[in-house]
Order: C-alpha cells, then structure tokens, then sequence
C-alpha cells in the first residue's frame, strides 16, 4: 500500500509553524509497513489542495490530510475532498448532535459556524475527536482510501491511535520491526566502512545515525508477520556483532547510564563523582537513571580556584599540559569522602574556539585497591562537548565494569 500525505496550512508555508504532524505520521506509517512516497504542504486554498488532492489520487492508495478541518471560512479541507470525490457535503445529525453536547458539556452554546464541522459526504465516516471539536474523515471510494484529520497535534495524534491506526494495522498487509544497536568509540565514516557489507541488503535494511550517546545503526526488517521480521533482524545484527564487538555497549531504549546502573546494582556497587569541566552532567546522568537511589551516593561538583583548594587539588588542567594525577585524585576524594565503593572523576579542558573545539578529557575511576585513569582527546562543536565528554566517561566506566 502506497500513502501520501498532504499537510493544509498556510501557516506552514510561511514558516511560522514546522509540520510537526508529517513527521509523527511518517513514523506511524512506517511501523504499519506502508509505504510513504510523497508528503508535500499546501496553504488554505480550496483549489491548490483540490490540485494537491487529484495528484496524489493517482499515485497512492491513502492520501492522509492534516489541518484545515477548523469552522473557519479559511478552513477547507472538507470542502476539497468533496471536491475530488464529486460528493455533496450535508450535515449529518448524529455529529451535529456530538458537536452540540461538546459545548454544552463547557456550558457555552454552540457558536453558528460550526455546524460547518458537522458536514459529511456518502463516501465518508466522521472519526470523534476526543480532544477538540472538528471531527476526522474518513473516506473510501474506488478502492482509495483519504482520511482527514485535524491540524492541532494533541487532536490529531488522540484520533490517529483510537481510529485511524487500528483501521490501518488491519488493511496493511506488512509489518515493519527495528532493532537499532548502540555504539561509542568509533566513528561514524569507520563504521560505515566495516560494515559497508551489511549496509547494501534491500531487506533488512541497516541505517547508520550519529547520536548524542554515539553511533546507531538500525536494522529495520519488512514481512508478512512480526515472528518473519523479527527473524530476518537476527542475522544482520549478529554480523553488526561480530564486526563492532566491544564497541557495542546497548540496543533499541537503553542508555548507557541504565546499564551502568544495572551493571553496578548487580554486582552490589555503590558510585560516587567528582566533576570539574563537566559541571554537574556527570552527576545529574547517573542521578536520573532508574533506580540511582540504589547505586549513586553523590556528586561533588568542582569550578576553579578555592572550591578545589578545599579539596587539596591543584588548578584545572590547562591546554597542553597532562593531568598529572588530579583527576586519580578526585576519583579517590569522591569515594572516600561519599563512602561508595568506586570513585569517578572527571576533568578537561577546551581550547576556546566559536567553531569546532579541541580539547582533552581525563577520567579516573578508583576502586580503592585497584584504579584507573584514561586521556580522550576531543573535538566537536562547543556545545556538544560536556555532553560527549560525559558519555565517553559513561563509556569507560562501562569498559571497566564489564
Ligand atoms: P482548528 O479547529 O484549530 O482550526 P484545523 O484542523 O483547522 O484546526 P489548522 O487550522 O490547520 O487545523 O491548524 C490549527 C493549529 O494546529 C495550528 O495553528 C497549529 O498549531 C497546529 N497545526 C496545524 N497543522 C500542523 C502541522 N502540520 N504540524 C504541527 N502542527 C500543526
Ligand atoms: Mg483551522
């Protein structure tokens, strides 16, 4: 099944708002296994949409509209499908009375326009709208399928899970499964070249994507059945497996910080921080994994000058120099003076730059009889430093855990 989908505003293509709700369809369609081949925008004209509308009659099978279904004279999206299909729009007493008890409920009468929104054509069925007053559309004829939804998103996404979805899930003739595995260490062109075997197959498909936490490679399989695609899954990411190895550290939700976290609580261990550079991130990440009250005692949180005197540490690093064992150091203060059983510590610096920084990184990680301390050199656009600097520490951490 091909789909299109046609967002109506002008708003849209004035850039005033980002068409959020393209992009929420888009996700959904791909779960359902439809295929997605044209998304476009038009504004509030009858016509152009009409235009729009006849267009993608031709090549697709559903044709999905958001927006313009308000009582406004500018709100026109009813009137364009009846258009297309050579319909005559009527009201239709069963929304009118829904429409009628909406403000009745809100004690307010119904103001006239909106009986507009109580119109229907032979071909379609109104979709409630739990969330507002416009109702949906959906509409069948000569085997195509158009389905009209309000634009506000909380309207939209309530009427796509309760009418639209299930209607969908039961036409598809395909289900859509991914599995996305989760790197750190390598980058993203290196990883494309080790596993530029696997990255050629049609289906599954293997997709790369840089992210925060590191490189994501998603596997997405296409079948008649969830057990068939999951299937396929299993022999690409067995390969990704064997090709990436230890630099793989989770898949699909997992974050780096909820192993961790699990890691530690099933091996009975207690974590504390000392962060200088990173400002507190390192703490706040483990603190809001699931079940930190079992395995974060704490952070201390270091600037410059008396904050780290306090603690016997001399001046930050600055550029060019090591760390000559400060961060050891803050590693073995922060277990000590917070009684866990293993210290983290951070520290770094940035040379300063508007573009892309360079810098270093040193983690130390002390578990009393044993400890550790790692160099990273960096670079990255300033904003994203702290951040990398905090999920390659994660990663190290994970390293020595496991
Ligand atoms: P209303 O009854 O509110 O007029 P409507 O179905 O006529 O609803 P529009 O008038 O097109 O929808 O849009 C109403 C609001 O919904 C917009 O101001 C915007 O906040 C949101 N909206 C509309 N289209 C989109 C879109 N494609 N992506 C994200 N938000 C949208
Ligand atoms: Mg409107």
């Amino acid at each position: 099944m091909k789909a299109e989908i046609i967002s109506v505003g002008t708003e849209l293509l004035l850039g005033e708002l980002a068409d959020t709700n393209t992009s929420f369809i888009a996700g959904q369609l791909a779960m359902l296994g439809i295929d997605l081949h044209h998304a476009s925008l038009v504004g509030d004209n009858r016509e152009r949409l009409l235009a729009a509308l006849r267009q993608a009659r031709q090549r697709a099978d559903l044709i999905i509209t958001t927006g313009g279904l308000g009582p406004t004279q500018d709100d026109i999206t009813r009137e364009a499908i009846a258009g297309l299909l050579e319909e005559e729009p009527a009201v239709d007493p069963a929304l009118k009375q829904d429409l009628i008890d909406y403000f009745a409920r809100r004690g307010i009468e119904m103001p006239e326009n909106n009986i507009r929104q109580a119109v229907l054509i032979p071909s379609a069925v109104g979709l409630p709208n739990l969330r507002g007053t416009a109702p949906g559309w959906w509409a069948e004829k000569e085997g195509k399928v158009i389905v009209a939804l309000p634009g506000p998103p909380p309207e939209l996404q309530a009427m796509w899970q309760r009418e639209v979805y299930p209607r969908l899930e039961k036409m598809s003739s395909a289900v859509i499964i991914s599995r996305t595995i989760k790197t750190w260490g390598v980058g993203e062109a290196k990883v494309d070249e080790m596993t530029a075997p696997v990255l050629s197959a049609k289906n599954p498909t293997v997709g790369i994507y840089s992210k925060q936490d590191g490189i994501h490679l998603r596997i997405t399989a296409k079948a008649a059945e969830k057990e068939t695609a999951r299937k396929m899954i299993a022999r690409p990411e067995a390969e990704i497996r064997r090709i990436l190895g230890d630099n793989i550290w989770g898949t699909d939700e997992e974050t780096l910080e909820g192993i961790l976290g699990q890691l530690l609580i099933k091996k009975g261990l207690t974590l504390a921080v000392a962060e200088s550079f990173t400002g507190g991130l390192l703490s706040y990440t483990f603190a809001s994994a699931p079940e930190s009250e079992r395995f974060f005692r704490g952070g201390i949180i270091l600037g410059g000058g008396e904050a780290r005197t306090a603690f016997g540490l001399k001046s930050p690093p600055l550029a060019g120099r090591a760390s000559d064992g400060i961060t050891a150091k803050m590693a073995s203060i922060a277990r000590t003076e917070l009684g866990a059983d293993i210290g983290f510590g951070i520290d770094g610096y940035a040379e300063p730059s508007v573009d892309i920084s360079t810098g270093k990184i040193f983690v130390a990680i002390d578990a009393g009889k044993s400890s550790q301390s790692v160099t990273h050199n960096y670079s990255g656009r300033p904003h994203q430093i702290v951040r990398r600097a905090v999920q390659s520490a994660l990663f190290d951490l994970y390293r020595v855990l496991r």
